[in-house]
């Protein structure tokens, strides 16, 4: 048989198509691999399933060698799904404390942009980030300080109306916000969906975190905070000014309730309050009542 001039044998034509067929088969597992690549990513529920990996196993193993966490305790921050309201102060450490930990899914909110007065305490972000939307600002340092884990950024302000459905995708969550409308917001929305509320809240050099979890017993925010301050009794810390390193405290015990409530190490700060004061480096712990007039949890 001749073919472009060749003179070619029957064995010959079979070893050729043999080898087509081989080249075909080789091109279509590459076009696989390349094309399910990005469906994997998008389906990022399922990269804490299964067991863990070597590198993970190396990079938590001061948490696993911890009696009170161990590999029971990471396997469930590995599966948990925690939501942060607000990556300003407290927010900062609360996301780099909790993504380091390798809570596995991490939802963050917040529609303000990094400025230049916010780099004296928010130390996730850096002088690069200027202007840019903090919750991407956040993704960006998150996934590179820990890539085992999905960050989930909600670049806009929390509203009454979505507060609801997407508390629901999450098992905790964490408000480190600076306005009360907003806490006051937050509170109604976990009381309704009885999800656990880490509160945290700063201003000048004194800071406090509680535990509310009212589903389980204890006060919820507007137990004790029902009503909003009057004008000048809880000034902002734009307007009353913040000690740099107090959001990093109060951050990271936030940080530490979530972790002790996610794992149930210890004793949390459920139906209590820890008041931290840094100007005289002094704490206090306060038993919370729970109001039988409360027009929220009661
Ligand atoms: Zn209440």
């Amino acid at each position: 048989m001749q073919l472009l001039g060749i003179d070619l044998s029957v064995e010959r034509l079979q070893f050729i198509v043999v080898l087509l067929l081989i080249a075909g088969v080789l091109l279509y597992i590459r076009f696989l691999r390349k094309y399910r690549k990005p469906l994997r990513d998008q389906e990022p529920q399922d990269m804490n399933q299964g067991p863990m990996s070597d590198t993970e196993i190396e990079r938590y193993a001061r948490h696993l060698i911890l009696r009170e966490v161990g590999g029971v305790g990471q396997q469930k921050l590995r599966k948990s799904k925690v939501l942060v309201i607000g990556a300003g102060g407290l927010g900062s450490p609360v996301l780099q404390y909790l993504a380091a930990a390798g809570v596995g899914m991490l939802g963050v909110i917040d529609d303000d942009a990094v400025s230049l007065s916010n780099l004296q305490r928010q130390v996730l972000f850096d002088e690069d980030q200027l202007d840019m939307p903090k919750v991407f600002a956040a993704e960006a340092k998150l996934n590179a300080l820990n890539p085992h884990i999905t960050i989930r950024p909600y670049n806009r302000r929390l509203t009454e109306n979505e507060a609801q459905d997407l508390f629901a995708d999450y098992d905790l969550v964490l408000d480190g916000t600076d306005n009360y409308q907003t806490r006051a917001l937050v509170n109604a929305a976990c009381v309704a969906g009885e999800t656990p509320l880490i509160s945290g809240a700063i201003s000048q050099w004194e800071g406090q975190v509680s535990l509310f979890d009212p589903a389980n017993g204890t006060p919820c925010y507007a137990c004790i905070f029902p009503e909003e301050p009057a004008d000048g009794l809880a000034p902002s810390c734009a307007q009353a000014g913040v000690m740099g390193a107090l959001p990093g405290i109060i951050g990271a015990i936030m940080a530490a309730e979530a972790i002790k409530y996610i794992t149930g190490a210890g004793q949390t700060l459920a139906g209590d309050m820890l008041i931290f004061d840094a100007l005289y480096g002094e704490s206090r712990k306060i038993g919370l009542q729970k109001s039988a007039e409360c027009s929220v949890c009661g």
